[in-house]
Order: C-alpha cells, then structure tokens, then sequence
C-alpha cells in the first residue's frame, strides 16, 4: 500500500488509538502537549493531551506492525521478510 498522503506524523494515545496528522498538525499537537489539561481537535475528534502518549513518525509505527506481524528486516538488503522466511541474498530470518 504506497498512499500518497501528507499525513506522516502519528499521534498516539491510550484510550483511542493512532492518529495520523501532518507535520504542520504534530506541531501543534506538541505545543499543546505542554499543558496537561487540554484537549485538541484531531479531525472530528476531541482529545485530552493526557491522553497522548507521543508523536512519532508514520514510518515507525508500520515497521512496529509488521515486527507484530512476526516479519523481520534484512537491513543489508533492504527487505522485509513474511515470518518464517529467510531472506534469499544472505539467509537471514
Ligand atoms: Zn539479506
């Protein structure tokens, strides 16, 4: 799935789960983390700052999924491999 989308910063949370918002969004979102008793608009969505558990790129949380997924990186390659499979090049898994 390659989505051309601007969307690339995520905010993550403890109650709803992951938010994806524009960097110009994770900015605000930041500045706003600071105090503890707001609350900011995600789209149509209300959110408590303390409920905010971080903003960090949309890069990270994929390759946190597909790791959960059981997948593994062959960094000297630069794939990822299904769980259980090795990589072809080197016969990392
Ligand atoms: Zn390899």
């Amino acid at each position: 799935m390659n989505e051309i989308t601007d969307k690339t910063q995520v905010v993550t949370t403890r109650s709803t789960g992951n938010y994806y918002v524009t960097v110009e969004q994770a900015e605000k979102v930041i500045a706003a983390m600071s105090d503890k008793s707001a609350v900011i608009r995600i789209e149509g969505n209300a959110i408590a700052t303390n409920d905010i558990t971080g903003v960090v790129q949309g890069e990270r949380i994929r390759e946190l999924e597909r790791r959960k997924q059981g997948e593994t990186y062959c960094k000297k390659h630069s794939q990822w491999l299904p769980k259980g499979k090795t990589c072809g090049l080197c016969g990392l898994r």
